[in-house]
């Protein structure tokens, strides 16, 4: 008999392909391997390399989640302290990206030989945006043609209310400056600043308002939604008034209350006082056609125009204003649709190279990199469901972007319009449930903080990683690489992967801390390292 004991007890028993997935999450194991063919050229030999998914988020895949988190602190550490500039030098292009450039220069020309001949030039403009996408994908930096669209000149008049700035001439150094303690020991301390949305009303302990009515729902969701512009004019500010080209590792995470909040490790310090005034003088103007009145409701949509590709005004049959028509159309004595700026709590702590404050600070910026935004804070009680719902509710109709589908309800036409938008239903990140109205990046790291990727990085690993197994580093161009489909004779199910890596983690991990018994000079016990280190 195979199957023993009542049924009670039988249902308590765990899955077997449970067992295996926890079994390979305890061994760091991706739970999610994506199976590859290796060729060798030279001898012919053809082995099956899982390689991890790398998924970012632990909901998706535990392992790879946590190694992308332990990646992002070993950058972070890396860059926080730099004594020395970073030398940035960029690689020669590889045959992938020669290739996509070629094509993207046919594309060109074709397109400039239709429109010189009076052809439509839908077609091509839209194969150009593909090739772009594909040409940034393969890891170029900035486009091949800069956007030729008119710059609008938009009021850069100061607002009265904020206070000048002193400003110095950024030079290009972006390491802190050195102090001398009197007995002659030098250090070089660098800031961790915690910064905060303004206040939308009194919160609880629990996050939730205690005024729900006059808590200002919109002003969150508009502050949400520009979030990242006000964090870019927050270090353009700091690095005029501090006259170097200061460098941030910074990661942005919802704070109880569900509006968003950013932790940055930076380069070099300043005084609370210099902050102080840097955030005083730190806005984002939003000038965006106003929209606070609602024109047309669900019931009453604007129509769909294909002869002149335009929306209509449903009762009157006239056409709504172009996005074009509609930003011009804001005066010289308006006010912008939305001034972001930070609240005026703030947290700032000077950080020493090394120190306990130093990894306890790495530890904040990295701990919520795993999670989805609405993840971080999960809903329990009635009233933060309520209040998330609310939230979401205001963000459902607020306009995420100039295309946005939103903007035909306050009576004016999206840019790049197209049919079938509506307003409630635009796809835009912002607007979804997990990402609180900030649909930008969870990590924001300026270009020169480590000089490294976290390619450079995963590399640096894996480089130490054979070495310490004393395993020689492979030669890219002797394999040939396929993806195993579930048609091929060798493909392997999902559990059958997770058994092989459960098992490869497992030889491996022996043969790693026996080579660090070596390293250490206690007596070898075990057999030679084997096997590939994936
Ligand atoms: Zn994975
Ligand atoms: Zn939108």
């Amino acid at each position: 008999m195979t199957q023993s004991g009542t049924r009670a007890e039988r249902t308590r028993m765990p899955f077997a392909r449970d067992v295996v997935r926890e079994l390979a999450i305890t061994h760091g194991a991706c739970i999610r391997p994506v199976q590859l063919r290796r060729t060798d050229l030279h001898t012919g030999q053809v082995e099956q390399v899982l390689v991890p998914c790398g998924h970012t988020l632990a909901l998706v895949c535990p392992s790879c989640a946590e190694r992308k988190k332990a990646l992002r602190a070993a950058q972070c550490r890396e860059g926080w302290h730099l004594d020395r500039e970073p030398v940035i030098t960029p690689d020669p292009p590889d045959d992938e990206q020669l290739m996509w450039v070629e094509l993207r220069s046919d594309a060109q020309k074709r397109r400039d030989a239709a429109r010189a001949a009076g052809r439509d030039t839908a077609e091509d403009d839209q194969l150009i945006g593909d090739l772009d996408e594909q040409i940034t994908r393969s890891g170029v930096r900035g486009k091949v043609l800069p956007n030729q669209a008119a710059r609008r000149h938009r009021s850069t008049r100061r607002r009265q209310d904020v206070p000048d700035l002193p400003r110095r001439k950024v030079t290009a150094r972006t390491i802190g400056k050195t102090y001398t303690a009197p007995d002659g020991k030098t250090f070089r301390p660098s800031m961790f600043i915690t910064l905060t949305c303004p206040s939308y009303g009194r919160v609880g302990p629990d996050g939730t308002p205690t005024g729900p009515d006059s808590y200002d729902y919109r002003q969150a969701a508009r502050d949400a939604l520009h979030f990242a512009a006000l964090f870019d004019r927050f270090i353009q500010n700091l690095r005029r008034f501090l006259g170097y080209d200061v460098q941030y590792f910074a990661a942005v995470e919802p704070q109880r209350r569900l509006a968003p909040h950013i932790h940055i490790a930076i380069r070099g310090t300043l005084s609370r006082t210099e902050l102080r005034q840097v955030l005083a003088a730190t806005y984002h103007q939003v000038w965006w056609p106003p929209a606070d009145q609602i024109r047309h409701d669900d019931a009453h949509l604007p129509v769909w125009h294909d002869a002149s590709g335009r929306y209509l005004d449903p009762a009157t049959g006239e056409f709504l204003p172009t996005w074009d028509e509609a930003l011009d159309a804001i005066g010289g004595e308006e006010e912008p649709l939305h001034v972001a700026r930070f609240g005026p709590r703030f947290d700032a702590q000077g950080v020493l190279a090394g120190s306990r404050d130093a990894s306890k600070c790495i530890g904040y910026l990295v701990k919520y990199l795993t999670k989805h935004v609405a993840d971080c804070h999960g809903a329990q009680t009635g009233a933060q469901h309520a209040h998330a719902e609310r939230l979401a509710d205001a963000l459902r109709y607020e306009p995420c972007s100039p295309t946005c589908a939103n903007w035909l309800r306050y009576g004016v036409t999206p840019k790049n319009p197209h049919p079938g938008l509506r307003p409630g239903r635009c796809p835009g990140k912002a607007h979804r449930r997990e990402y609180l109205g900030y649909a930008g990046r969870r990590v924001l790291i300026s270009r020169k903080w480590s000089g490294k990727t976290l390619a450079d990085h995963r590399a640096d690993r894996k480089a130490w990683l054979l070495a310490t197994l004393g395993i020689p580093a492979a030669d890219a161009s002797r394999y040939i690489w396929q993806a195993v489909t579930p048609g091929d004779p060798d493909h392997m199910p999902p559990a059958q992967r997770l058994l092989h890596l459960v098992a490869d983690r497992q030889r491996w991990h022996a043969a790693l801390t026996q080579a660090r018994a070596r390293a250490s000079g206690q007596p070898d016990t075990g057999h030679p390292a084997t096997g590939r280190a994936a």
